[in-house]
């Protein structure tokens, strides 16, 4: 069984690359100028993953991505011409499962689409805590992979749910950005060191928008970071 891939992408050349690459490679590629005509697709069928163009002509990717996020349960790769938009794609909350900047190779793109099915379709990747059960006022639901705060339930993207997880799985315990990486991303050579501060950031952000009394995970300068020990 082939995978559907929905390319929702405005610029005829590069789709076609992504088609041809996909196709060569067993994909069903399903392409789509507009994000109107991709909300129709997804409506439509099953697609499996989306390939989305940042700089739409009708909508901009991240509006897209929002509405696809709240209807469907998809992995999203985006693509973007500026480097300068992955902070965007990466830090808020947008849930990009992955990013890609043009121009890029199409053996990139296939290896990345194979990396996030694999983690998607196949089951996410169990990371390993040193404690298995969440403590007050964290509670990990590792079935709608979901983690609630002092009763209120989080939204997070999937790494921020991993990487929430990790860590409040493990109070006390100080993780290197290297192990974080290591533990929440499937491929950390292939991201930037920095997204883990970046995830940390937006994750605080929404700890704060609960309560903002504390703060609960605390940085270790040139470390990393950890989860306050709780009592
Ligand atoms: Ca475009």
């Amino acid at each position: 069984m082939s995978e559907n891939i929905l390319i929702v992408e405005d610029e005829p050349s590069i789709a076609d690359n992504i088609t041809y690459a996909l196709s060569t490679e067993g994909f069903n590629a399903h392409w789509c100028a507009s994000g109107r005509e991709g909300m129709a697709v997804l409506e439509a069928g099953r697609i499996d993953l989306v390939i989305l163009d940042v700089g739409l002509p009708d909508v901009s990717g991240f509006e897209l991505a929002k509405e696809i996020r709240k209807l469907f349960d998809v992995p999203i790769i985006f693509v973007t011409a500026r480097s300068s938009e992955i902070d965007r794609v990466v830090g808020l909350e947008i849930g990009g499962d992955d990013y890609m900047v043009k121009p890029f190779s199409p053996r990139e793109l296939t290896a990345r689409v194979r990396a996030v099915l694999r983690r998607t379709v196949g089951g996410s990747k169990p990371v390993q805590p040193v404690e298995s059960k969440s403590k007050p006022p964290f509670l990990v639901d590792e079935t709608r992979y979901s983690i609630s705060f002092l009763g209120s339930q989080l939204e997070l993207s999937r790494y921020e749910f991993r990487l929430l997880r990790v860590l409040v799985l493990n109070p006390g315990r100080v993780f290197t950005r290297d192990q974080l990486m290591e533990q929440v991303w499937d491929e950390p050579d292939m991201s930037l060191e920095r997204t883990v501060d970046t995830h940390i950031k937006t994750i605080r952000q929404k700890l704060r928008a609960v309560t903002s009394d504390e703060e609960w995970i605390v940085t270790f300068r040139g470390i990393g970071y950890s989860l306050k020990e709780l009592s």
